[in-house]
């Protein structure tokens, strides 16, 4: 019965504003998105930051109306960056957030609208990780994945009350590796994400980088095993630190990642036989997975933080 149907909303903020709710078979209703115009891409990274709250409020608000008598049980939002006790405490991505304390702000925001449901905060790659567990039922057993677009997410479920930023784990020494979004030297999203290709190669978009390396072009050639080896490397990292087990590839540019390769590597990096039990697969980038994974650490979060 709907009446007593436990529900909460999930919100995932990148390149634009995708609002959901769900219920405990999933998604209910549709997803809202802003913009509209999934091509109008800049439109949140030049947005002021209270406009940028202003904006998440009025989605939430939007997708509640869809709640007709279910009890609302939490409001997740998902934002690329360290998240720490409700505040945002650094986004190299969407740099106006820094220091944005959202589960305070958004949430007195939406007390003004007549919603007063706890507000929860987790890293985007997190939400995924949440997500992808959901809509497996494997809400008991650990998954990892990295989110490969503008910058690298690394995400796991069940949550760990850690700073989570392994998209900037060090897979070089070299000192010309300079191109990561959050200044750093040596790290995994100066050589994979998006825009730090893009700095890399100024005459060339990554979709190029990746054609020309198929046509031949030993410059492209080398970066494209740069490239797999440094995802190789986080991962290797990972299985090192945290064990084998189950890792997910998602975000738009997993087009560019060619399994055998992948593998290939990891098996050179990852020699100790209990450690070997590893397995990575692809997920098409779903804005569903991380709305739903918004939504699921929303429903366990500890309510403490929303209401100062
Ligand atoms: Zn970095």
């Amino acid at each position: 019965m709907a009446a007593t149907e436990q529900r909460s909303i999930g919100l995932t903020l990148s390149k634009r504003i995708i609002t959901g709710l769900v219920g405990q078979e999933g998604l209910v209703g549709g997803l809202h998105a802003y913009p509209d115009d999934e091509f109008y891409e800049d439109a949140l990274v030049e947005m002021p930051r209270e406009h940028l709250m202003a904006v998440m409020c009025e989605q939430i608000v939007a997708v509640a109306k869809d709640n007709e008598g279910a009890t609302l049980q939490g409001i997740g939002i998902a934002v690329p960056g360290i998240v720490r006790a409700g505040v945002v405490d650094d986004s190299p991505n969407l740099p106006q957030i820094k220091g944005a304390r959202v589960v305070a702000e958004v949430g007195a925001l939406l007390r003004e609208h007549g919603i007063d449901a706890p507000v929860s905060i987790v890293n985007d790659a997190d939400a995924v990780a949440a997500g992808l567990a959901h809509q497996q039922g494997k809400l008991d057993s650990m998954i990892r994945v990295w989110t490969i677009g503008t910058g690298i997410g690394f995400g796991r479920y069940p949550l760990m009350d850690n700073v989570g930023e392994g998209g900037h784990t060090v897979v070089t020494l070299d000192d010309r590796e300079t191109y990561c979004g959050c200044g750093g030297r040596g790290h995994i999203e100066g050589i994979m994400g998006h825009r730090a290709m893009r700095l890399r190669f100024l005459d060339m978009e990554p979709e190029d980088v990746f054609e020309q390396a198929d046509k031949g072009d030993q410059r492209c050639i080398e970066f494209k095993k740069l490239w797999h080896k440094a995802l190789a490397a986080g991962t290797a990292t990972s299985i090192h630190m945290s064990g084998a087990g189950k890792f997910y590839l998602t975000g738009y540019n997993v087009r560019f990642v060619e399994m055998p390769l992948l593998n290939h590597y990891v098996q050179q990096m990852v020699r100790m036989s209990p450690l070997q039990a590893f397995s990575v697969e692809i997920r098409p980038e779903n804005p569903e997975t991380v709305v739903i994974g918004a939504a699921v650490t929303a429903r366990t979060a500890v309510p403490s933080t929303a209401a100062i």
